[in-house]
């Protein structure tokens, strides 16, 4: 498209190009710069992670301490005393649902950096069917519109590190590779080192050209459910309480929530090689989340889905109310139904679909969910269905 000026044209291709060049002179080009990341003290960080997240107390603390040190450590100038502050990537153990994706997004979106998600079980050694480890890169640079000195600040989530965990004991009879062949590849990244990046990712285009992004700074913040880990812990802590103190010790435990002792030694027996356990130091335990936590997770959050619902609902002009009981109903069926807070949403859905889908052309303004309203509405629903979400 011609545009046409008093002595000549422009074309359109040619302002888009004037247009990046105009941004990238000024710098208004929307940057992830380190300058801008607002770094606050950890007690203020568990405090904007307490507005999300409920529970979980020490991993908060334990989070807000690494990430603290983490951004202080890209702060050092080098000086003359030669101590360099080493990386503190982070390991979160805990069952599905209890809020790791939660904390690690949540101290994205604090630190306004870089941050993508990937899961560790799509993940194969270079070479075979699944995706490189490098394509976890591929998505940071993607959420930075490749920008690369911002992805190499960013943080990158790795869920269910446990899926990668060495199958069996005798790593010698078949090629473990999406195990341990990942655990090597994903040792590189967390060490620090420069990798080649495919920017569209996949081996789909294989004329593309690599990026080169350093892994030096990124944080890593792996996280796993790591089903059947208490019976290692079980087993350390038995071994280790014999002779003299022993039975006195014994009491002490908490056998209903082992993870709460878990030590690196267990990541091993549970199958991660160690060169990876030594590249994430900080390593911490989300708890199960009971009765009161899951009632608080309905309500309390920021973005709790009781106002979220409140506020869809404000949009057409009707307030909605919950009755008394129903939040303890819906809490009720989520543990019944063994869903914890995953559930939460699935079971809520159910409840208001109906009324999302009529109260938008009924004139009425006001709406009000009592308990008997969801219990006929979770009545005709199979909980199976909801299981599997
Ligand atoms: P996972 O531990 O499997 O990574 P997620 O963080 O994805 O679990 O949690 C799933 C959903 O459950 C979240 O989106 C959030 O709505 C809710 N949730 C889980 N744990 C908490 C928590 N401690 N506080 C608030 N919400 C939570």
């Amino acid at each position: 498209m011609l545009i046409a000026g008093l002595e000549g044209h422009i074309c359109d291709h040619c302002i888009e190009q004037a247009y990046g060049i105009m941004n990238e002179e000024l710098g208004t080009k929307k940057s992830f710069s380190f300058d801008t990341v607002n770094l606050l003290k950890p007690a203020e960080i568990k405090h904007f992670l307490d507005q999300y997240v409920i529970g979980q107390d020490m991993a908060k603390k334990i989070i807000s301490v690494a990430v603290y040190n983490h951004y202080k450590r890209l702060m050092q100038k080098p000086d003359s005393e030669d101590i360099e502050i080493e990386k503190s990537n982070i390991i979160l153990v805990g069952e599905t649902g209890t809020g790791k994706t939660l904390l690690a997004r949540t101290v994205a979106k604090m630190l306004h950096v870089p941050f993508t998600i990937v899961d560790a079980t799509v993940l194969t050694e270079a070479g075979y069917v699944g995706e490189d480890i490098e394509s976890l890169l591929t998505r940071l640079l993607q959420n930075a519109d490749y920008d690369v000195k911002a992805a190499e600040k960013g943080i990158v989530f790795i869920d269910e590190i446990d899926k990668i965990a060495r199958k069996g004991d005798n790593p010698s009879i078949t090629r473990d590779v999406s195990g341990e062949g990942v655990q090597q590849g994903l040792l590189k990244l967390l060490e620090g080192s420069i990798v080649n990046v495919p920017p569209q990712g996949g081996r789909k285009h294989p004329e593309q050209k690599m990026i080169p992004v350093d892994t030096k700074n990124i944080l890593f913040i792996c996280g796993g459910a790591f089903e059947g880990i208490e019976r290692k812990i079980a087993q350390r802590l038995n071994t280790q309480v014999v002779g003299y103190g022993a039975s006195k010790h014994r009491d002490r435990i908490d056998k209903d929530n082992l993870l709460q002792y878990i030590a690196p030694q267990d990541l091993r027996a549970y199958g991660l090689i160690p060169e990876i356990i030594g590249r994430l130091p900080v390593l911490t335990h989300l708890n199960p989340l009971d009765r009161d936590a899951l009632r608080a997770i309905l309500t309390e959050p920021k973005n709790a889905l009781v106002k979220q619902y409140i506020k869809l609902f404000k949009m057409d002009g009707i307030e909605l109310t919950f009755g008394e009981g129903v939040l303890d109903f819906i809490v009720d069926k989520a543990i019944e139904f063994k869903l914890g807070a995953r559930g939460l949403r699935s079971i809520c859905e159910a409840i208001m679909l109906d009324a999302m889908f009529d109260s938008p052309s009924a004139a009425t303004k006001e709406l009000l969910i009592t308990t008997d309203y969801a219990v006929s509405k979770l009545e005709r629903i199979d909980m199976k269905v909801l299981r599997a979400s």
